[in-house]
């Protein structure tokens, strides 16, 4: 089974006898019309008499994965973060898509206890995991969550069990953001897009100092965070 949509388009293009662009094209298309990505892949994999069966991908697998990075160094995991916060802002082929980026906010809650080393990576080293976390999210969403048109419209009919949640929260945070709302990363209100200021409502943006990453981090994913259920209130700062 496959971890990423990238290796998997990659198969069925080989089994297919087509180049990866052609395929990837495809599903593109198939996507924008409101289909699912393996959805898709079994679609052109029947059309060229494969077994449709064969293309599957691992999502319980790519959770691992992602999880194994993000708690292999802390300050590798802060620049990720940092990388991916600023991809979700940005406009055009740069963006990296809402609702991956909620996915990989619940991935970091899981991982709060995640030891501080001092381990110091090379920044080519960060740059390649800072790219594979981007194909594991964005294949995971696009595995979990039900697509349409408009973007993710529920949970997929075979999201496993153990993500049903994840797939949930990244479902509700999305539909608000279409909304015109936005869930703050720190303390979880929901506030105006418009008003958010790195990804953080008013409030928090002004508590927190900009510089000063590791305490945003912490705000992100430490105990102090209340936002998404998983982790405890220690403090209410209301
Ligand atoms: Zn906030």
């Amino acid at each position: 089974m496959s971890l990423t949509a990238r290796d998997l388009l990659q198969r069925l293009a080989n089994d297919a006898g087509l180049p990866y662009h052609t395929i990837a094209r495809k599903v593109n298309r198939m996507m924008a019309k409101g289909m699912g990505l393996l959805e898709s892949i079994r679609d052109i994999a029947e059309e060229h008499g494969l077994k449709e069966n064969k293309y599957r991908i691992d999502v319980e697998k790519i959770v691992q994965e992602a999880e194994q990075i993000l708690r292999e160094d802390y300050t590798q995991t802060l620049m990720i973060s940092a990388v991916l916060g600023q991809m979700v802002e940005a406009r055009g082929r740069e963006k990296f898509p809402a609702p991956a980026f909620f996915a990989f906010i619940e991935m970091l809650s899981r991982i709060s206890d995640a030891r501080r080393d001092t381990k110091s990576e090379s920044s080519t080293e960060i740059e390649d995991r800072t790219t594979r976390i981007i194909e594991l999210m964005t294949t995971l969403v696009s595995v979990l969550c039900e697509w349409s048109e408009k973007g993710v419209v529920g949970v997929a009919d075979d999201c496993p069990e153990s993500l049903k949640e994840m797939a949930r929260v990244v479902f509700r945070k999305t539909k608000l953001l279409q909304g015109g709302l936005w869930t703050c990363i720190s303390c979880g209100d929901i506030v105006n897009v418009k008003e958010t200021r790195a990804l953080m409502c008013n409030n928090c943006d002004s508590r927190i100092s900009r510089s000063d990453i590791h305490e945003r981090f912490d705000q992100m994913s430490g105990r102090n965070r209340i936002g998404y259920g998983r982790t405890t209130i220690d403090e209410n700062e209301d």
